[in-house]
């Protein structure tokens, strides 16, 4: 099956009621038979519904689906795109241990990395995701993850996928890759050698701005890099917390496995059945939506390359954009995605062309079908100086634009009287 069917079918079986649309369980508990059944749940010898932190008949048809059209084994559906990244890096490392990022993250992910977990014992170094030949210098045996975005926000960047996980391997070292942006439509990691996805469901998944979630996902054979690789002492040793459980030795892919028996038990940062549902909605439509997001962002960028008011334009899809060549290589047929970014002149300059736009609506969110316009000077990265600004790629006056589904020629004729008032 091609992905566009996938994302319609995959992991739904009709009930006896026939319903078309995947029903919404919402449901906190399920009932057991007896006592044997129950048993035999808690044992993993039969595998059903137990209670919804763990697992839910919904959120089960999201994970199954999202898998599918990964490419993956196994998904874990989360709380947010954040809860699923920690759960990544939770599920790989502890006190002790290192991880080695790329500098090009999302926000949200440099602070869990740098700060958050720096409290928890675990040490993040960074690469610059340019340059993935640096990363050989930082990994050690304490080494747990290689973390990167396959195309980075809020920098918008093309990760050398093959690259990056050609030293990992080397390494025996498991990579995560947060495909949020490019989604599974546009970019596969799994074939580029990757073994766990994170996404922000919150984004392209829902399409439509309407909930925060987010999905791990794990590769066909992921057992093979673990087993016996004493980086990963904890997946090939029986867990005391569950009656002496080897990952390994179970035939379930083992990294979900051990996501969800352990950390989604213990944190509980679990979908709830109503989001996975409006996840579920997205994903049927997302291959029509990415085409699109991606046609217009490239026709935005066009324009506002030939713009006289315009100094730079970021986007992947251009000709004359560095990343140029890694996109053609990494997305499906070079398409990039909505995310692109323009510098201005200055702060007041980029200040007057935001305040001016009127389709495009002030936000600090990207992937939603209405066009989004951010400032990350003036927001997102408020709390940094000049020069800092400079030095994460953030120049004073440069405006983020998540391209939406409107008429390319409202959103050009909206950007031209903005650039001109
Ligand atoms: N990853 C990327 C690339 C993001 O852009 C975001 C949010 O903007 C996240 C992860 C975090 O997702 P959430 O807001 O669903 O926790």
């Amino acid at each position: 099956m091609e992905l566009q069917t996938k994302a319609l079918h995959a992991g739904y079986e009709k009930d006896s009621q026939g319903t078309m649309a995947v029903p919404i369980y919402m449901s906190t508990a399920y009932e057991f038979r007896d006592v044997e059944h129950a048993a035999n749940l808690f044992s993993l010898k039969e595998l059903g519904n137990i209670y919804t932190r763990l697992n839910n008949p919904t959120t089960d048809v999201f994970e199954k689906r999202f898998a599918e059209i990964e490419g993956g084994a196994a998904a874990i559906a989360t709380s947010s795109g954040m809860s699923a990244t920690f759960f990544a890096i939770a599920n790989a490392a502890e006190a002790g241990d290192n991880i080695v990022c790329a500098r090009q993250l999302y926000g949200g992910s440099l602070t869990l990395t740098a700060h958050t977990l720096k409290r928890f014992g675990i040490e993040a170094r960074f690469f610059d995701v340019h340059n993935p030949e640096s990363i050989e210098a930082l990994v050690d045996d304490k080494t747990k993850i290689i973390f990167f975005e396959s195309l980075t926000n809020p920098s918008i960047d093309v990760a050398d996928i093959e690259a990056i996980t050609a030293i990992a391997n080397k390494h025996g070292i498991l990579t995560v890759v947060d495909n949020t942006v490019a989604t599974p439509i546009l970019c596969r990691p799994f074939e580029f050698g990757a073994d766990i996805t994170v996404h922000s469901a919150s984004k392209y998944t829902t399409g439509q701005g309407l909930a925060i979630g987010g999905i791990l996902v794990e590769r066909k054979e992921l057992v093979e890099k673990l087993k016996g690789n004493p980086r990963y002492a904890h997946f090939n040793e029986p867990d005391a917390s569950y009656h002496g459980l080897v990952y390994v030795d179970v035939p379930l892919p083992p990294f979900t496995l051990r996501t969800r028996l352990s950390l989604l038990r213990d944190i509980g940062a679990v979908s709830s059945p109503f989001n996975s549902w409006l996840f579920i909605q997205g994903l049927e439509h997302l291959s029509l939506r990415m085409r699109e997001h991606s046609s217009n962002a490239l026709q935005l960028a066009e324009y506002l390359e030939a713009h006289p008011k315009v100094n730079k334009v970021n986007y992947p899809g251009l000709k004359s954009n560095e990343n140029y060549k890694m996109g053609q290589k990494y997305f499906q047929d070079g398409a990039c995605s909505g995310l692109l970014s323009f510098e201005v002149a200055s702060l007041e300059e980029a200040t007057k062309i935001v305040n001016a736009t009127e389709l495009y609506s002030l936000v600090v969110n990207i992937g939603d079908s209405k066009s989004i316009i951010t400032h990350p000077a003036s927001t997102t990265h408020q709390q940094l100086n000049e020069e800092e600004l400079k030095a994460c790629g953030v120049p004073s006056g440069l405006i983020r634009i998540s391209c939406g589904l409107e008429s390319i020629n409202d959103l050009i004729a909206d950007m031209e009287q903005a650039l001109n008032s």
